[in-house]
């Protein structure tokens, strides 16, 4: 039996984790194991491990933080790498699966590596903005397995000394858990609505965050549209923005939300005319849905440069956002993802034979 662990510290790695544990429970030699931590098991984020027991708790081990305490990410961090690493020795854990570029991730990977456990690190050598990318690739430097959306981010992880053998490019795993049916249990919305998610971006100033956030809100306000508005992370100033969104709260053109499902979260964004803000899913899902997008700031910078389609916006000066939302651009047809999921499974069944399980513990940085 191969152990192998999850671990998810925000519901925005939940979506991409979640089809490779669906992959792996089809096989009998395999035990899967689910650490929830970080936002994932704090209330003021919404409780979302919630939905992951849900849909994996007869099914998983599943492993729940709960001794972690709401404090400055580098507490949160230290105290992640202390648990995680008894859960990988009460466990037995051989593998871990760790994905993206957040504290929690880098904590995960430290914790793995410093007990010996191999690790496979999932969205490898993207590019973004912010301290992401930073974590990001000191997470690849620690990994031994790459799971990667392009040849952009392979190239990258080669031009990092990786190892071309040990990089797979499989795509976007969230794409292969977009919902194609209809869906009861969204939240209701008026006819006419755009989605808010924006997050602090932690290589800015809290006064630049204080004046971007208040500035979107008076536009969003004055805009013929409602908005849900789902809240920040829990980055460095993450508490300006929700202090921007108190008055608001009562403001009937406004919805806020800790956290919405996974799923329930793409219908609302199919269904969007627009999101707004600096979210992941602007570059990710929202392109394939064909919502128009009105990306800000610095967070994702890195991440747009390849998308030239008439429905995303990339701006800077905020005072183009109202001319945008006046006139927005139809919403394209969604890209077809109905095949994306099978596609996706067929390109794992090549990737995990027996040899994926066991890796050279001892990296080789090959310098070309
Ligand atoms: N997401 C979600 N529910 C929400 C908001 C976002 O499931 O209420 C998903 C979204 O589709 C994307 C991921 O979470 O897959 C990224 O979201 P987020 O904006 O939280 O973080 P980022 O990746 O930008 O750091």
């Amino acid at each position: 039996m191969i152990n192998v662990s999850f671990l998810s510290g925000t519901r925005a790695d939940y979506g991409k984790i979640k089809p490779y544990v669906e992959y792996l429970l089809q096989r009998q030699d395999i035990k899967i194991h689910l650490f929830l931590t970080g936002m994932q098991v704090q209330s003021k984020y919404g409780n979302t491990h919630k939905e992951i027991e849900t849909d994996f708790a007869d099914r998983c081990h599943i492993v729940i933080d709960n001794e972690l305490q709401e404090s400055t990410t580098a507490d949160e961090t230290a105290h992640i790498i202390k648990s995680y690493s008894a859960h990988l020795k009460d466990d037995n854990i051989d593998f871990v699966f760790i994905h993206g570029d957040r504290s929690e991730a880098m904590a995960g990977a430290l914790a793995a590596v410093l007990n010996n456990v191999p690790v496979c690190h999932i969205e490898a050598g993207d590019l973004s903005g912010s301290i992401d990318d930073s974590l990001r690739h000191a997470i690849s430097k620690l990994a031994h397995r790459f799971f990667v959306a392009d040849e952009r981010a392979k190239s990258l992880l080669m031009q990092m000394g990786e190892e071309e053998g040990n990089i797979h490019i499989v795509g976007t795993s969230s794409l292969a858990n977009l919902p194609t049916e209809k869906m009861d249990n969204i939240p209701p919305v008026s006819d006419n609505y755009g989605i808010l998610v924006y997050h602090p971006t932690t290589t800015v100033s809290s006064d630049t965050i204080h004046g971007e956030i208040s500035q979107i809100m008076q536009m969003l306000e004055k805009d013929t549209r409602s908005y849900i508005v789902v809240l920040p992370n829990n980055d460095l100033n993450h508490q300006v923005i929700l202090d921007v969104y108190e008055p608001y709260q009562n403001n009937p053109k406004f919805q806020f939300f800790k956290s919405v499902p996974f799923s329930a979260f793409q219908h609302l964004l199919k269904g969007a005319d627009v999101l707004i803000g600096n979210s992941s899913c602007g570059v990710k899902e929202a392109p394939v849905l064909g919502v128009n997008v009105i990306d800000i700031g610095i967070r994702q910078q890195n991440r747009y440069t390849h998308l030239d389609l008439p429905t995303f916006h990339h701006v800077d000066d905020l005072g183009e956002i109202s001319k945008i939302l006046s006139d927005l651009p139809q919403n394209q047809s969604a890209i077809s993802h109905e095949n994306y999921r099978e596609q996706f499974f067929k390109t794992l069944d090549d990737i995990f034979t027996d040899d994926f399980w066991k890796p050279a513990l001892q990296k080789k940085f090959v310098f070309r």
